[in-house]
């Protein structure tokens, strides 16, 4: 027989059908039990009556347990009227069970998978497997499915190209600590991780490609906060021939049409999204995240503003100027003049999507020009040796008809947490890092064989005791 999901055994009344999952709840009513069977289009009720049962499904009959995987074969009925529960999709029928098959017994699972709310979060990681069983993660890591596929489709209607760029890379600055990986065929040489697809969208842009997008995981080595992971995953963009206006245009229509597609029942408070200037947002709101929501209160509000004119460069602690974005961002055309005489009050063709006091989002128009790029590398105190070495292919691409371009990367995993109303990100990732960055359930980051180490050429400069490594 031919398995059914449990949400067309309504359909079925009548029939005998075979369903198969897992015992999500086990009453027992004298010498009857009830079990509510879960696959992934929900919940069905099952009446095991001893008599009815094959032989080998008496044999297990008091041995199954919440989370058995099991294979059941009965007779679809209908429920009596005050049987009927409206909470259920298949609440007007049960499955009276007349064979079962033991596909997989459980263990005890070591928390309850209904409200995991109050569960600690190192046992809902070490056992991550079971807590996306739970309602709770199945539905944020499902509306996650929904948000990514409506991005993907948006955006090849409107003529994007998906392409992936590599893991293994030369670093971009973006502020943060990279990882890296050392290399096997070049000794004492490394790759680090991206910390975003930047240099290689533009150079997608310089190959003519005019617009790109990805799903992009991306990797910054620094201490994990609520709405910080490790590794964490952007909808990188980017497009040719476009102004400031044209990617936020693109940006907002694509939010708005989300968000009534994806989660009808969210309301946004101000279409068109309104703007402020960075400076406007410091002296307003004290911050260039403002939260605008009427009423914080409302999970279904969401406040997106767009936060714009960002200054080009930031103090970078020494007397220095830093990349306030990243060294790529264009000036404000207005600001050039000031480059030389008083960078700091240069403004960027930045810009930066907030959602409900968070920076969902952050992106510029770009140099496409060898010579303003090479200049703002050398007022980033860059000299002309560091340059060639870091970003001398960059300025080479830009020397063969690099095109205008911008672009942006909203975040995927702010976006779907803001969206699932849930207090981190980890709660819409399949399998995050602790805020000390390690995976409790597979136990990485953990030690190498010598052999391992010595095969890429890395030595331990002191080899750490058990407890001092942690
Ligand atoms: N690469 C930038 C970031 O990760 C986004 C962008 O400028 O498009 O923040």
């Amino acid at each position: 027989m031919k398995r059914i999901m449990h949400t067309e055994s309504v359909d079925k009344v009548g029939e005998e059908v075979l369903i198969q999952g897992w015992v999500h709840r086990r009453r027992n009513m004298g010498k009857i039990a009830f079990l509510d069977m879960r696959d992934r289009t929900g919940l069905v009720q099952v009446v095991l009556v001893p008599s009815e049962l094959s032989p080998r499904a008496q044999n297990i009959f008091d041995a199954i347990r919440p989370e058995w995987c099991l294979s059941i074969t009965g007779i679809v009925q209908k429920r009596g009227e005050k049987q009927v529960n409206s909470e259920m999709r298949t609440g007007t029928i049960e499955i009276l069970a007349k064979d079962i098959e033991v596909l997989n017994a459980s263990k005890t699972v070591p928390f309850e998978l209904d409200d995991t709310s109050g569960i600690s979060e190192e046992i809902r990681m070490q056992y991550r497997y079971l807590d996306l069983r739970s309602p709770r993660m199945q539905k944020n890591i499902r509306l996650r499915d929904d948000v990514v596929t409506f991005m993907r489709d948006f955006l090849h209607k409107e003529h994007f190209v998906e392409i992936e760029t590599p893991f293994l890379v030369k670093g971009t600055p973006e502020g943060a600590r990279e990882y890296i990986v050392p290399s096997r065929l070049q000794p004492g040489e490394f790759y680090v991780l991206p910390q975003s697809p930047q240099q290689f969208k533009q150079l997608l842009m310089v190959a003519g490609f005019e617009r790109y997008f990805q799903i992009a995981r991306c990797f910054r080595d620094e201490d994990a906060r609520g709405d910080r992971q490790p590794e964490f995953t952007q909808l990188d963009l980017e497009m040719s021939f476009v102004t400031q206006e044209d990617v936020l245009n693109i940006n907002e229509r694509l939010m708005i049409e989300m968000v009534h597609a994806v989660v009808p029942e969210k309301r946004i408070s101000s279409i068109p999204f309104p703007r402020v200037t960075y400076a406007e947002a410091m002296a307003k709101y004290g911050t260039d995240k403002p939260d605008l929501r009427e009423n914080p209160d409302d999970p279904n509000e969401l406040a997106f503003v767009w936060v714009v004119d960002f200054p080009l460069f930031e103090d970078d602690g020494n007397g220095g100027l830093a990349p306030a974005h990243h060294p790529f961002c264009m000036p404000h055309p207005d600001d050039i003049s000031l480059l030389d005489s008083d960078p700091k009050k240069v403004r960027g063709q930045t810009y930066d999507l907030v959602l409900n006091g968070y920076e969902l989002s952050s992106g510029s128009i770009r140099i496409h020009k060898r010579d303003l790029q090479n200049k703002i590398f050398t007022l980033l105190g860059l000299d002309a040796e560091h340059i060639q070495k870091k970003f001398g292919h960059l300025l080479r691409a830009f020397e063969f008809g690099a095109p205008p371009h911008g672009g942006m990367a909203p975040g995927i995993d702010r976006l779907v947490m803001i969206l699932a109303d849930e207090p981190t990100i980890r709660e819409v990732i399949a399998f995050p890092k602790t805020g000390d960055a390690r995976d409790l359930m597979m136990g990485a980051p953990s030690p190498l064989d010598p052999q391992r180490l010595d095969d890429v050429h890395i030595q331990i400069k002191k080899p750490l005791g058990k407890s001092e490594g942690r």
